[in-house]
């Protein structure tokens, strides 16, 4: 399969009051055409900044502040090389390169994402159906005059609330997009869907609002779904629903998932291939037997330490000591991160690693001395070099759906 989307080298940062936060560091990785792609790492490894910072998202105080996302696009790259040619690589167009409104103006039809928490990314007072038809129409607008913002926004605005007050009123989405958000509701499982889509948000259980947030995210019928943790607010039962469901779609639509998870049962059961985070860094990337049956890096064999085996049940798991770092440059020392509470940390460790190749297949890469040596307990750094941040990792590594 060919790649859908090249990221290099990219960074984005956060500048808060106590100084600079590095979220995201020179991240590189591909995502391939019809395929799941799993970012999986602890609660503030950079997972969803990653994501933001991909379909341009980031708030402030964060920016993106260096590298590229390379997405292939036929169209797109014809349409810019005659005025941006070094935006241009083949059929790749680099979106860092666009404007910010051609930018906004993929989201949609090229990248849509789907949040965590579809209560709170729902509007409780407007219906379910509405607010889905309202995503059917802004992209049939988009489409009609992809360049332009103002075709998503006609209907709203000071504008038009001016002349709605003295005009008979308009509605801004068509009976077609309705039947469109209904037909959207069928297809991601919802019974009796022009029903429901009548209904508030808080008329839906858990599962069913993760579901209209997901016909929602596929009403542009995007090349790339962005899923960030899709399933952590539901029980058990819904999660294996919610990730069948997107399994189906991927392979009825043939967009890829880019999916976002702690769960490293999440990434068993639904990637093809991985990359772990650790503290705003890939520091492994692999396919999911490499990252499964060959891990190198020792935080990646501590994540897989803390997963429950059925047939082997140990007395207790083993966690992570420790926390991950909070991010600020100003402490961001030029060693390995993970040093602090790795297992085998020794004095090459000192320096920061990059990534390496792994020994798995050819794409098997890892960021740790390990690649290139073994472990030699004579060089092992004292357990109090660091001052080792308090806890035990939220490493919420869950069993296997
Ligand atoms: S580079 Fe050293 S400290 Fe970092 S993960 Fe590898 S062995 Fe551990």
């Amino acid at each position: 399969m060919s790649d859908l989307l090249r990221v290099r080298d990219l960074s984005t940062r956060f500048f808060t009051e106590k100084g600079q936060v590095n979220a995201c560091e020179s991240l590189n990785f591909d995502v391939r055409e019809e395929e799941v792609f799993g970012v999986v790492g602890e609660s503030g490894s950079g997972k969803s900044v990653a994501a933001l910072s991909i379909i341009d998202l980031v708030e402030s105080p964060g920016k993106i502040t260096s590298g590229e996302v390379w997405y292939r696009n036929p169209t797109l790259a014809e349409e810019t090389k005659s005025d941006r040619p070094e935006a241009v690589d083949g059929e790749f167009v680099d979106i860092r390169q666009l404007t910010v409104r051609e930018r906004r103006a993929l989201r949609g039809p090229s990248f849509s994402m789907i949040f965590q928490d579809p209560m709170s990314s729902l509007n409780p007072s407007i219906t379910v159906g509405e607010q889905i038809a309202e995503a059917v129409e802004v992209q049939k607008r988009a489409r009609s005059n992809p360049r332009s913002t103002r075709s998503r926004t006609q209907g709203y605005g000071l504008a038009n609330l001016i002349s709605s007050a003295v005009l008979p009123s308009q509605d801004y989405v068509s009976e077609e997009s309705h039947a469109e958000a209904v037909s959207l509701l069928e297809q991601v499982g919802i019974p009796d869907p022009a029903d429901r889509a009548e209904e508030y948000p808080h008329q839906f259980s858990g599962g069913m609002l993760q579901r209209a947030m997901i016909a929602q995210a596929l009403a542009g019928e995007p090349d790339l779904l962005i899923a960030d943790e899709p399933t952590t607010a539901l029980d058990v039962t819904i999660q294996a629903q919610i990730l069948d469901l997107l399994r189906d779609l991927q392979t009825e639509t043939g967009m890829s998932i880019m999916l976002i998870t702690h769960n490293l049962g999440v990434v068993a059961r639904m990637c093809d291939r991985v990359g772990v985070m650790y503290a705003g860094e890939l520091v492994e990337r692999g396919s999911l037997e490499d990252v499964f049956d060959r891990p190198v890096h020792p935080y990646t064999k501590g994540l897989l330490g803390s997963l429950p085996d059925l047939e082997d049940p140990a007395p207790r798991l083993q966690p992570i000591e420790g926390n991950v770092p909070d991010l600020l440059d100003s402490e961001m020392d030029d060693r390995c991160y993970f040093a602090d509470r790795c297992p085998k940390a020794m004095e090459e460790c000192l320096s920061h690693p990059s990534m390496d190749d792994a020994g798995g297949s050819d794409e098997h890469e890892a960021r740790c001395v390990l690649t290139e040596m073994e472990y030699d307990e004579s060089r092992a750094l004292a357990s109090d070099r660091f001052e080792r941040n308090s806890g035990t990792a939220e490493t919420e590594v869950k069993q296997n759906d």
